[in-house]
């Protein structure tokens, strides 16, 4: 019966709540750095005397909401955004700053756009490295290698030692989207590439801020997934066992209650592996 009655309450309340256009916080990270957590992937916010930079804009639906916490830490307009890469919980508000302000993505992020026919392509792309100066600061955009997607771009604020890495960082378990060049042996290139620059805090695309031992973290495990599916595969366990086999407690991963890196990533790591080693 308490089943029953709870199961008519989300019916009666589903209609009148947008899940996608939750609540969002907005949280200081260092002086002139803050994040937008909430609804989609975690937005930076660079504060400068010039106008503000943000590092992706979630949903279309967010747009309101980013830009009133945008005017809690600040009276200037956006200026430039910087999309991590091409997927809609990154870059759904493009479309709707592009009248007031440059957007800015790899090449391969907006190709990837084009492809998928995304509103809001940028209007400038970069393929290795880029910046934005404005009010006396610099943010500097990388491209560092192939990972969650062929076209990541990990955002750098050199005077506040802190990067944004968009998806190519996550606080419960990695998307790898083979479908837009995904690879996680370039995910482990890339993670090396993010932990030579000099910084001690981490902006995820989804999660908690973290700090380099966790960004490190992130990278072993990357590591420790690809060798157990690598001595799976090896062993001539067929694809369809992938996901049952390669859970493991000591990969958090594999263990997540989101099944996301298990339903979306394992079936295409198999057969990235299996490539890599012949099989
Ligand atoms: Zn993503």
């Amino acid at each position: 019966m308490r089943h029953a009655l709870l199961v008519s309450v989300a019916l009666f309340i589903a209609p009148l709540t947008d899940l996608s256009a939750q609540e969002l916080t907005i949280e200081r990270v260092k002086d002139g750095l803050y994040v937008i957590f909430g609804s989609g992937g975690n937005v930076g916010v660079r504060v400068t005397t010039e106008g503000v930079i943000l590092v992706d804009d979630k949903y279309p639906q967010n747009f309101e909401e980013i830009q009133r916490l945008v005017g809690t830490v600040s009276n200037l307009p956006v200026r430039y955004v910087l999309n991590t890469h091409h997927h809609g919980d990154h870059s759904g508000g493009n479309a709707q700053y592009l009248p007031l302000a440059e957007v800015i993505a790899h090449r391969n992020a907006r190709d990837n756009m084009v492809r998928a026919s995304q509103e809001g392509q940028p209007r400038i792309v970069f393929t290795d490295q880029t910046s934005v100066y404005l009010g006396g600061v610099e943010v500097r955009a990388y491209h560092m290698g192939t990972g969650h997607t062929n076209g990541d771009a990990v955002i750098y604020f050199p005077d506040l030692r802190t990067v944004h890495g968009g998806d190519l960082l996550h606080g419960t378990a990695p998307f790898i989207d083979y479908a837009n060049g995904g690879s996680s042996k370039g995910w482990v290139t890339t993670a090396n590439n993010i932990l030579a620059l000099p910084f001690d805090t981490a902006i995820p695309g989804h999660g908690a801020v973290m700090d380099r031992d966790d960004v490190a973290a992130f990278r072993n495990q990357m590591e420790a997934v690809r060798a157990r599916m690598t001595q799976l595969v090896a062993s001539g366990m067929p694809a369809g066992q992938a996901a049952e086999r390669i859970r493991a407690p000591e990969l958090s991963w594999t263990m997540a209650a989101e099944g996301l890196f298990m339903q979306r990533s394992i079936p295409g790591l198999y057969q990235e592996i299996a490539a890599e080693i012949g099989r």
